[in-house]
């Protein structure tokens, strides 16, 4: 740029960047209230986040993870931020090291339904040389009553607008009742969009957990997206309701693609001492969770936040947090 620096402020920038990094953590952005059924942003927070110096001109990437409670989203996410923070061959850590990062508060997470992000912004600069901002984000919710399923749909709707990738988070299987939570999600999302673009949002990926039948659709994306297509088919037979959610989903993403992810073992689903360790994680699930996290956020894969066709800085991305919860106080 035009002005360099002085060696004293570029000390000082860095030595900022590394206590950000130490104190980094999960920020609750928006939070529903569950008794009022109403949505705050927490619009401090959010910039504080997103209009650090360092990050605030450059393009963003928003990764997001959204689903019920206790199915191993944070689990993701902390292996995320490990990759995030190491990368090269051994970005998973060594075989005793606790994980860290949106699980830091162990058991005693309240579990309210809202969106988080981790508060540490992550640069990237990518083969062509050009840099990205990288936003981490936890989307959770309850799923149990009519009036959490409309107060979910809802977030889920402000973080499928608001990231570039969502990773749906489900167990076991796509049940039909996700596939019309998601239409819930994504046509919420749709009316709230003033303009209607072809594809309103990006890229969906179903992230199935505890995969069991590796026999007839294998582990890994390919499998994934098999046993996808043919979950998502629309069949003449079918009811028209199913057809509907079917072709609703396909009309909204520009992109959509499914992982099947391996049971991590006894350890990870029922010791209670369990701490993260990649010694007490089964290797079928390393393994793929290895294909899985670059996949997500390998350099050259990541992709920029596209609203009505045009890449949206860090800064953008606040403004339009701001005017799309705007729309569900309303
Ligand atoms: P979150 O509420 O979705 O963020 O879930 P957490 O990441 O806090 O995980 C909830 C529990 O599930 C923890 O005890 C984890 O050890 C465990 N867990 C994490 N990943 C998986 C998985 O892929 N399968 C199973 N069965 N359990 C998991
Ligand atoms: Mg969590």
């Amino acid at each position: 740029g035009a002005t360099t620096p002085s060696p004293d402020e570029g000390f000082q920038e860095e030595e900022k960047k590394v206590a950000a990094k130490e104190a980094a953590r999960p920020i609750q952005i928006v939070l529903a209230n569950e008794e009022e059924h109403s949505f705050e942003l927490d619009e401090a927070a959010l910039e504080n986040i997103l209009l650090q110096d360092h990050v605030k001109d450059l393009n963003v990437v928003v990764v997001s993870v959204a689903g019920a409670f206790r199915k191993g989203k944070s689990f993701l996410l902390d292996f995320m931020l490990r990759y995030m923070h190491n990368q090269g061959e051994s970005w998973m850590g060594g075989e005793d090291e606790p994980l860290s990062g949106f699980s830091w508060r162990g058991g005693c997470e309240r579990e309210t339904t809202g969106i988080q992000a981790w508060s540490e912004v992550f640069v990237v600069e990518r083969s062509d040389g050009s840099k990205v901002a990288v936003l981490l984000v936890d989307t959770q919710g309850a799923f149990d009553s009519q009036s959490t399923i409309k107060d979910c749909a809802t977030v889920f709707a402000l973080s499928t607008m608001t990231s570039s990738v969502q990773v749906y988070n489900l167990t076991q299987n796509v049940q039909e009742d996700d596939l019309q939570h998601l239409q819930l999600f994504t046509e919420y999302g749709r009316l709230a969009m003033e303009e209607i673009y072809l594809k309103p949002f990006q890229s969906l990926m179903f992230l199935i957990r505890d995969w069991c039948y590796p026999y007839e659709h294998g582990y890994g994306l390919e499998g994934g997206n098999a046993f996808l297509k043919k979950r998502l088919q629309v069949k003449q037979n079918q009811h028209e309701e199913l057809q509907n959610v079917r072709k609703h989903i396909h009309s909204c993403f520009s992109n959509i693609g499914c992982f099947l992810q391996p049971h991590p073992g006894l350890k990870v689903a029922t010791n209670p001492y369990f701490d993260g360790r990649l010694r007490d994680i089964d290797d079928d699930f390393k393994t793929h969770l290895a294909e899985l996290v670059p996949l997500l956020l390998a350099p050259d894969r990541l992709v920029e936040k596209e609203i009505g066709g045009n890449k949206v800085t860090c800064r953008d991305l606040v403004e339009y947090f701001k005017s799309y919860i705007k729309i569900y106080q309303g």
